[in-house]
């Protein structure tokens, strides 16, 4: 039975290719320290006897007994509301916790999986982003500690490929959502759900132009899967290029809640907030036979609906 070790694998993410890799026959572990992961997402899988939860901080040293082939390195907090409260720690996970993970692929030869972002295009140049476009980031802005973080994520994941050998797959993660996504998150999402539930105003930051593409999560993880079993080291974007502006998406939130929040403009919390980000995927729909399939008002009613559940609404 192949054994998979899942970084962050207690996160929004995480625990969502828990499941699918448990349907794929495998056995998992998951390593997690819990700072943003809850293990609310995987109570459903304790019982499970090829699946197993270790709370632990992947920037230490990792040992781990045992054979493992697949290691999927997704431990770091991504809100833009971490960046400013948890910037040591997202530095040190990106970049010590990605060493230790790979070297533990090095040593129990394995493949080894790491979750990059569309953050390391930084407030974009280039539209829709591409793989070859090298960003645009400003390292001593509030975003640098994430941006920079993941950009020397990616560096040193490549230099155990090209030094040591390893085989290694790099997805560039665009904006996804979905169930499990932490209510108090502070983005743009779970934000504008939960204040249209509740009928409070639904803030939108800056002038509400500023544009995002979103992925539903079912999608992003069915990229995952087909990277990780492909012959392709990456990096490749995944995620849905349905662009919309914020303005827009707010309107089409509150259609779908029926609330009766009014908009208002707030200021934008950050200077650097990117003015528009659209996947180019061209590589995974050639490389991967990928492509989203999840419209946006369908993946948002799901999300709707886990949120109501949760809120008890
Ligand atoms: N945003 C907003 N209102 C909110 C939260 C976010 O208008 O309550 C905007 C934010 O300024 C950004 C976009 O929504 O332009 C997406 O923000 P998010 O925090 O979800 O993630 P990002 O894509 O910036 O990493």
């Amino acid at each position: 039975m192949p054994r998979a070790v899942v970084t962050g694998g207690a996160g929004f993410l995480g625990s969502h290719l828990c499941d699918r890799l448990l349907a794929e026959g495998m056995e998992v572990v998951v390593l997690d320290n819990l700072i943003t992961g809850s293990t609310d997402n995987i109570a459903h899988l304790m019982g499970n006897p090829r699946f197993r939860f270790i709370k632990y901080d992947v920037t230490e040293y990792i040992f781990l007994d045992g054979p493992v082939d697949y290691i999927f390195h997704l431990a770091s907090p991504a809100s833009p509301v971490d960046f400013p409260t948890k910037p040591i720690q997202i530095l040190k996970v990106n970049a010590l916790g990605t060493h230790k993970a790979l070297g533990l692929a090095r040593a129990k030869r394995a493949r080894f999986f790491l979750a990059s972002t569309s953050e390391i295009y930084g407030d974009p140049l280039v539209h829709p982003q591409t793989e070859d476009y090298l960003g645009n980031v400003n390292p001593v802005g509030i975003r640098g500690v994430y941006d920079e973080a993941k950009r020397f994520a990616e560096a040193m994941t490549m230099a155990y490929h090209r030094y040591h050998g390893i085989p290694v797959r790099i997805v560039r993660i665009f904006n996804t959502y979905g169930e499990r996504m932490r209510l108090d998150d502070g983005r743009v999402v779970p934000n504008f759900i939960g204040q249209a539930l509740r009928h409070e105003p639904i803030t939108v930051y800056g002038n509400g132009k500023q544009t995002r593409s979103f992925c539903y999560v079912s999608d992003l993880i069915e990229g995952f899967w087909r990277l990780m079993m492909s012959e392709h080291t990456g990096p490749i974007n995944i995620g849905n290029p349905d662009e919309r502006t914020m303005l827009e998406f707010a309107q089409e939130i509150k259609r779908l809640t029926h609330s009766k929040s009014e908009i208002v403009f707030v200021p934008l919390p950050t200077s650097d907030d990117p003015k528009q980000r659209k996947p180019d995927i061209t590589r995974a729909k050639t490389l991967l036979g990928w492509e989203p399939k999840v419209p946006l008002a369908e993946g948002l009613e799901r999300t709707i609906a886990y949120f109501k559940k949760r809120l008890d609404l």
